[in-house]
């Protein structure tokens, strides 16, 4: 069957038609901030020198940057920084110039009920586990996130929980689930990417395959908490990481290839907390090793610009159309997650390409993959 074919069927037809309202956005991220209160373990931020940075603190001088930012055709705006929630007035100057983004924080500092972004917030395991893994700058065991997460945040229609699954964390999701659903709140899912420049004891090296039962288990045992589905967890949890899967559309991997652009790697840039970007760290984790990038905002443009190589096989086109619901519904306000359409990989094509770490010999190389 051909990509038209399918489009012949009601359920198919009618999810394209509704991820496709938003082919419009066009994306960049900003660092907002170099301050934190914590320091997790192989956080994106403290990698590299971009932490180095001098702040610039004038919110007037932000406004008029987002405005620049709008006339170049941005849309959606991702803030992070290090921590954001620190910098109240810088997302007050942007969410009144582009009305549409996510702002990424650790939640320990409310942000105003007036900008109507998303707020992911981040978990990175339970009550034992996130001390050990996000400590305070100065060394000791961090706060605990959840419980400042949940008190700052009750009832907030802005906020998606964000767990990161890391080598040493998969069971720990079990407390850590239980508690946002008891509050009414959505969960999405992370996997841990290594850093390039001094690694991570975090790294995922042998926890794949626990993750990805761990995953599928949770999109079926919560069902209206979850906002994931089996073909993300499929996608995220191989040996081998998204950009040897599918080709890494960013600026910074079409580069080191010495590709022209098309798509978002031809508007996405990632700002520093000065205002400036560098095309050879423009991409949502810059300090990322590429070969073991699996993470949750890379595969939302990575595999969401990579429709093609989903239109070989009815079961392919499922879950692309369930991972573009996926990542709508956790990137967009309001936007309402349908139901999976995709329920494992029963035709060929699926299993053919995406192969367990057990199943999965010698990376592939970079060039093997189809691109856009
Ligand atoms: S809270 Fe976020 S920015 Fe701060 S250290 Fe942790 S991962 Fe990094
Ligand atoms: S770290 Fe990930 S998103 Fe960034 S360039 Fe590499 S593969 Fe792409």
């Amino acid at each position: 069957m051909s990509f038209t074919e399918f489009l012949q069927i009601p359920e198919l037809a009618e999810r394209y038609r509704k991820v496709k309202k938003y082919f419009f956005l066009r994306e960049s991220a900003y660092d907002v901030t170099s301050a934190c209160q914590l320091r997790c373990d192989g956080c994106y931020y403290f990698q590299g020198d971009k932490y180095k940075t001098r702040d610039n603190r004038d919110p007037e001088a932000w406004k008029a940057f987002f405005e620049q930012e709008k006339q170049r055709g941005i849309t959606y705006v991702v803030l992070a920084g290090a921590e954001p929630a620190l910098v109240p007035k810088v997302l007050k100057a942007c969410y009144e110039t582009i009305p549409l983004g996510t702002i990424a924080s650790n939640g320990l500092k409310p942000i105003d009920a007036s900008i109507r972004y998303k707020i992911h917030l981040s978990v990175w395991g339970d009550s034992k586990g996130d001390p050990q893994y996000r400590k305070y700058a100065n060394g000791k065991p961090g706060p605990n996130c959840l419980p400042a997460q949940l008190r700052n945040y009750k009832n907030d229609d802005r906020v998606i929980f964000v767990y990161t699954f890391n080598n040493n964390n998969v069971e720990e999701l079990d407390e850590v689930i239980a508690r946002i659903y008891e509050e009414g709140h959505k969960l999405t899912f992370n996997v841990f990417s290594n850093p390039g420049e001094n690694g991570s004891p975090l790294k995922v090296v042998d926890a794949l395959k626990r993750t990805r039962e761990k995953m599928i288990a949770a999109v079926e045992q919560y069902p209206e908490t979850v906002i994931y589905s089996r073909y993300n967890a499929e996608v995220h949890t191989q040996a081998l990481g998204l950009h040897d899967l599918f080709g890494c559309v960013y600026p910074r991997a079409q580069l080191i290839q010495g590709l022209q652009g098309v798509g978002i790697s031809q508007s996405f840039r990632s700002y520093r907390t000065d205002l400036t970007h560098h095309a050879a760290s423009d991409c949502c984790v810059p300090d990322i090793d590429c070969s073991d990038c699996r993470h949750y905002a890379a595969g939302s443009a990575i595999v969401s610009a990579r429709l093609n190589q989903h239109v070989d096989s009815e079961s392919k086109f499922r879950g692309w159309l369930d991972y573009v619901d996926t990542y709508l519904a956790t990137w967009i306000m309001g936007y309402e997650k349908g139901s999976n359409l995709y329920f494992g990989p029963s035709s060929a094509g699926v299993s053919a390409q995406l192969r367990t770490e057990s199943e999965t010999s010698p990376r592939a190389r970079v060039g093997d993959v189809q691109r856009v």
